[in-house]
């Protein structure tokens, strides 16, 4: 048996407030005045004066304003890239993410692909990155996903919606201010914090489960419970803790794996263009079977704070659609592997996922 020797984010820094710090914690990274700092901003940010102004720019630094409507995509990627390196004439300095999962998982991406040749798409899978990339830091202004600690990098290219999993994608930089977070819409804070609360479940219920994976588990679990069920915290304590929830809940499933909901997320993920945290809600809603506290669990959350889930929208899907998003579900062995055992081939079956992405 080998065992994961895997690389953790080098620095981090939290607090409220600590977003202004960050011209000085990048500024001895500035390789030259020609090597700008590049910005991958959310352009839900676009005009808003009180995260902007804060961003320091200086010499030949740019800010790209991105939506995070869609989530990214490895052309995507690649049109950044060479946009990039045709516009400077040396590599940047660095790469700077600012906003959810989307735009976090597009600078790890970009800064991936400035230095290794090829398209994006190359890359999608395990371990397949050759050098190392360019310093790169991650800003969450939403928290859930767990983006901001992971080794991963989740895109959608042609033919599969995975990640660039490598030594190199976790930050070399991240900067936890939870204050980022205060606009977050109600609907969207629900969503991507269960993608935390899901991360927990099938990490904890999983069969790679070790002592690693379920003392951050444990710890998230019981900081999602106090946010999402409890009755005490204000908001700030509230979108404090979430914040370190999500920093816990992508630690636990550094050690193990995610499990169900995700394998059949990234499904509906690449069919429908349904976004992760959404995704993830539609599928937990039936999934009793594989995790019934964490079900009932989330429900209670889900009714305590009246959040709307999408329904119906496999109802009109054609059986070849229903095979391409099992196709894509079942390509994720790692995650039925957690979730049911090494034999999971025996109890999920095409029909059996069929019959779930049914209900949905
Ligand atoms: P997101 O980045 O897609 O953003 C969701 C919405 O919230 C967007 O409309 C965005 O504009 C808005 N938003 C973000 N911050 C805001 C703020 N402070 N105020 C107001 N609005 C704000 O959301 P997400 O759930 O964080 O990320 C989902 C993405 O993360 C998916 O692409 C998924 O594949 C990826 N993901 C990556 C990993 C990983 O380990 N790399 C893990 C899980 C998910
Ligand atoms: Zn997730």
């Amino acid at each position: 048996m080998s065992f994961k020797n895997f690389p953790m984010v080098s620095k981090v820094v939290f607090g409220r407030g600590c977003f202004n710090q960050l011209g000085d914690i990048i500024s001895p990274n500035r390789l030259s005045t020609k090597a700008p700092f590049i910005y991958i901003v959310d352009d839900v940010f676009k005009g808003n004066p009180w995260l902007t102004s804060r961003i320091p720019l200086s010499y030949d630094d740019k800010i790209y304003y991105i939506s995070a409507n869609e989530e990214p995509k490895t052309s995507q990627v690649d049109e950044l890239v060479e946009e990039i390196i045709l516009s400077y004439k040396e590599l940047p300095s660095g790469i700077i993410g600012i906003g959810g999962g989307t735009i976090m998982d597009l600078a790890k991406a970009i800064s991936i692909m400035l230095t290794n040749d090829g398209e994006s798409k190359d890359y999608q899978g395990w371990d397949l990155v050759k050098k190392p990339a360019i310093y790169h830091v991650g800003v969450p202004t939403i928290s859930g996903t767990g983006a901001e600690v992971s080794r991963t990098t989740i895109l959608t290219g042609p033919e599969r919606k995975l990640g660039i999993n490598s030594d190199f994608t976790p930050f070399d930089q991240v900067v936890l201010d939870p204050e980022l977070t205060k606009d977050v819409p109600k609907d969207q804070w629900f969503y991507t914090g269960m993608d935390c609360y899901v991360h927990c479940i099938e990490s904890l219920n999983g069969t790679y489960l070790n002592s690693f994976s379920q003392s951050y588990g444990e710890k998230a679990l019981e900081l999602c419970k106090e946010i999402f069920l409890g009755e005490t915290l204000s908001k700030e304590e509230s979108d404090d803790k979430l914040m370190m929830a999500s920093w816990h809940g992508g630690m636990s499933i550094a050690y193990s794996q995610v499990g169900v909901a995700h394998a059949m997320s990234y499904g509906l993920g690449y069919l429908l263009g349904v976004k992760h945290g959404v995704g993830n809600c539609i599928v937990f809603e039936h999934l009793e079977e594989y995790y019934p506290e964490g079900v009932a669990m989330y429900k209670a959350m889900r009714e305590k704070h009246n959040i709307n889930i999408p329904q119906g929208i496999c109802a009109n899907l054609s059986d070849k659609e229903f095979d391409i998003m099992i196709d894509v579900a079942l390509s994720l062995e790692p995650l039925w592997e957690n979730a049911l055992g090494k034999h999971w081939q025996k109890s999920m079956t095409r029909e059996k996922l069929k019959d779930l992405y049914q209900k949905m």
